[in-house]
Parts: structure tokens; C-alpha cells; sequence
């Protein structure tokens, strides 16, 4: 199959599978949407909205979290993964915000990178996510499930596998492919164990069929 024969199938089939396709944090602002993404980072998403309800209530917006110390924001997030370097990162980035943005969140991948504790994926989901802006952010659910579909081949890195999607998908529909890569990554393409008799693209996935024929030839079936 053609690569991008395989890319307009595919999206085609999520699209119908996961019409609503949408992020699990939840958010009231860029600014919270920010913050939340930032807790994210080697953590569910499960945990981080259990301990933004709470953070939110006390800072909800950057001029309020540029007030407070890394302490003060460790005692609401010590539950998610790395809490020392996230609150420390939390503080200075809203203090930036504060100071370089006029307290509002930019919306370019350029000045979000500037930012304390984000990164180029934290940047795409906020172009992605806050902008709906044409991104395709990286993670490991995209990078993993992107390889075993066949969407990228032997790619190396998530800039490399960001390049080729971003290269495939019309810019329209980034943003929702994000979120198809991601749900599809978590519930159904899991790293150790992927569901591939309830999948809703199994026959075109590269992985999948590969394994099958290996499993006949052992077999002695084919
Ligand atoms: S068939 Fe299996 S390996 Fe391929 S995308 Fe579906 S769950 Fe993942």
C-alpha cells in the first residue's frame, strides 16, 4: 500500500471510530491548559486532574501563580510524577508570562519554547489544543503507535515522526489526529499489550499483518 494511501485510510477510520476526539485534561483557560500539560509529563492525566481542581482554585491564572513560590505549588502537586522540578518550573513560568507576555499565553510554538518547563511537544499541544492551530505534537502514544501503523518507518526521533505526519495530514486535521494517535495509543495500541482483535484499523497496520504472517510461517501455514 502506497504510504499515503495509508494515511487517508486510516484517518478515515478513526475519524468514524472517534468522531469526538478531544484532550483528557481538563482546563478553563490556555494559561490552566498550560499548567495542566506541564503536570503532565510522565504522568497520567488521571492524576493530573486530580490535583489541578484544587491548584486552580488557589492560582487560576499566571499573575495570581507568578505570586507564589515553588513551595507554595508544591504542596498542591507533590502527588504527580517529578513535583520538585514542576513547581520550581510552574513559578518561573508564570513569573515569565507575567513579566514577557503581559500575563497572557502566546500563541506560537517560538515564544511558548521560551517558556520554563516547556518544550517543543508542550508547545504543539498548546498551538494544537488552545489554538487550533495546525501541530502535531509528539508523545509517546503518537511515536509508538505511528511506527506499528506504518504512518512513519523506523523513524528515530519525535521530531522526525512529527516532520512526516505533519507532512501527510492535511493541516486541518492535525490537531484531531493528535488526539486519535493519542486515545488510540492509550486504550487500544498499548505498549505491552496491543488489543489488535479490537482494533478498528488492524488491516492496515504494518505491525499487526507482520506479526500474523510471522505467526503462519511458524506455524507452517503459509
Ligand atoms: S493492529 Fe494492533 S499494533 Fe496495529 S494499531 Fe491496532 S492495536 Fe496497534
Amino acid at each position: 500500500m502506497k504510504t499515503q494511501d495509508r494515511y487517508n485510510q486510516v484517518t478515515a477510520r478513526f475519524e468514524q471510530a472517534m468522531p469526538v476526539a478531544e484532550t483528557e485534561l481538563h482546563y478553563d483557560s490556555p494559561f490552566q491548559l498550560l499548567v495542566a500539560v506541564i503536570l503532565s509529563a510522565q504522568c497520567t492525566d488521571k492524576r493530573v486532574n486530580m490535583v489541578t481542581p484544587a491548584l486552580f482554585s488557589a492560582y487560576p491564572d499566571a499573575d495570581a501563580m507568578a505570586a507564589a513560590t515553588a513551595d507554595d505549588l508544591l504542596r498542591y502537586i507533590h502527588s504527580v510524577s517529578y513535583p520538585n522540578s514542576k513547581s520550581q518550573h510552574l513559578a518561573a513560568m508564570a513569573r515569565m508570562l507575567v513579566s514577557d507576555f503581559g500575563g497572557v499565553v502566546p500563541d506560537n510554538i517560538d515564544d511558548l519554547q521560551r517558556l520554563p518547563g516547556v518544550g517543543r511537544k508542550t508547545a504543539n499541544v498548546m498551538a494544537a489544543v488552545a489554538f487550533n492551530l495546525p501541530a502535531m505534537p509528539v508523545d509517546t502514544h503518537v511515536f509508538r503507535v505511528s511506527n506499528r501503523i506504518g504512518l512513519t518507518r523506523h523513524s528515530k526521533t519525535p521530531l522526525e515522526t512529527e516532520r512526516t505526519l505533519v507532512a501527510h495530514i492535511p493541516p486541518e486535521k492535525l490537531s484531531t489526529a493528535h488526539h486519535w494517535l493519542i486515545l488510540h495509543g492509550r486504550y487500544v495500541c498499548q505498549a505491552r499489550k496491543p488489543k489488535c482483535d479490537h482494533c478498528c484499523i488492524s488491516d492496515l497496520c504494518v505491525y499487526h499483518n507482520s506479526s500474523e504472517k510471522s505467526r503462519k510461517v511458524k506455524g507452517g501455514d503459509a
